[in-house]
């Protein structure tokens, strides 16, 4: 059965004007969905933003917002309370800060699947949990609620802990302009699986194939400016996922040239896909699923705070340095710059 999909007409943000809704975090989705939700008719005094008192807080009171340092107290006050800030740093403040002065019937919203599918959130089940995940980046939330558009979403009540769980998660879908566009009924399993699945199986090999495919091209003689620019400085494979997104998957190939049509379609029909079925199989089940990945990331995530080469992330950096692609690029983008200071200076 296809997923149910919410509209403007099935949410009632009325559930949400006499709520005292508090943001842990003002920073890419906290600060778009707290300004759309103060422009869908929630008043600003029950508005709090929950922040250390740095740039964010700052950014937070010149947009008007009231700011509280003290996670504890604004979270004590809260009906609803949406977790946004980055998703490792969620379960400690939540299960240390949060928890213990957690309203019996207060609604947690998160906007990611992860912490909830891998039960990394200790919620009381007085409480509702909700998910409500924007499938859009945070300046796009905002800019396309302002152009009264609404954006792709994904919806799911985890924890009905008060009975209408499910109508305020709706509300709040409302609220940050989601249902204009359609939010899709979901679950944070399936948020989660899709997440990191592109993250783990489809984008690396991806870049894979990018790096393999730059480096055949490399020893048959193509410089390192023309690989560059045909393979992803000119954008065109963006250009490419715009018109995918616009026309269909298969059917943007026909903005491409006959003989492109021809060798895209034979090449990949061609392809046995068995292989990387199987691989993509096993990364899904018994890496992502099975709960391995949350558990090995969960035993590095502090050392993602360290500085230099003791943070595993600057790690896998430095070894992607040595790719022959990154290597080529480095030097595009030195002679590029080169040529800008050149035609500077003669300019002068
Ligand atoms: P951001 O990285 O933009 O979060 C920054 C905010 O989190 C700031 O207010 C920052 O304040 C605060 N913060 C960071 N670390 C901590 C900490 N340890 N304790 C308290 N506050 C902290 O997050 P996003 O908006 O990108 O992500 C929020 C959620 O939305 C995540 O669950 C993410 O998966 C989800 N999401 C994100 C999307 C996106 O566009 N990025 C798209 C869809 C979903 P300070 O530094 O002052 O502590």
């Amino acid at each position: 059965m296809p997923p149910r999909i919410y509209y403007d007409a099935d949410a009632d943000t009325g559930l949400l004007l006499d709520k005292t809704i508090t943001f842990i975090g003002f920073g890419n989705q906290g600060s778009a969905q707290a300004e759309n939700i103060r422009d869908s008719g929630v008043t600003n005094d029950r508005i709090i933003i929950a922040n250390r008192d740095d740039r964010y807080a700052v950014e937070a009171k010149s947009k008007g917002f009231n700011v509280e340092p003290d996670f504890s107290k604004a979270a004590s006050l809260a009906d609803i309370i949406f977790l946004l800030i980055p998703d490792q740093a969620q379960p400690r403040l939540f299960n240390e800060i949060i928890v213990p002065v957690l309203r019996k019937n207060a609604t947690i919203v998160v906007a990611s699947g992860y912490n909830v599918f891998f039960g990394l959130l200790k919620v009381p089940p007085s409480n509702n949990v909700v998910m409500v995940a924007p499938r859009m980046i945070g300046s796009s939330v905002r800019s396309l609620y302002q152009k009264g558009r609404g954006f792709p979403c994904f919806v799911s009540t985890e924890q009905d802990g008060t009975g209408d769980a499910h109508a305020i998660a709706l509300a709040i879908s409302k609220a940050i302009g989601a249902t204009k566009a359609g939010a899709i009924e979901s679950s944070v399993r399936e948020e989660t699986a899709m997440d990191l699945f592109a993250e783990q199986a489809l984008w690396p090999n991806i870049i894979a194939l990018f790096r393999e495919g730059f480096s055949v091209l490399k020893d048959a003689g193509c410089s390192d400016e023309a690989l560059c620019y045909e393979m992803w400085m000119s954008k065109e494979p963006a250009e490419i996922f715009e018109a995918a997104a616009d026309d269909g998957f298969v059917q943007q190939l026909k903005r491409h040239s006959v003989v492109s049509q021809y060798g895209q379609l034979s090449g990949a029909l061609a392809l046995d896909g068995t292989g990387i079925r199987e691989h993509f199989r096993n990364i899904l089940h018994n890496q992502i699923l099975n709960g391995k990945f949350c558990e090995k990331f969960s035993q590095i995530e502090g050392e993602l705070e360290l500085e230099g080469a003791a943070n595993p992330l600057n790690q896998l950096y430095s070894r992607s340095e040595e790719m022959e692609l990154v290597k080529a690029e480095a030097r595009v983008r030195e002679r590029l710059a080169q040529l800008r200071r050149d035609a500077a200076e003669g300019s002068q």
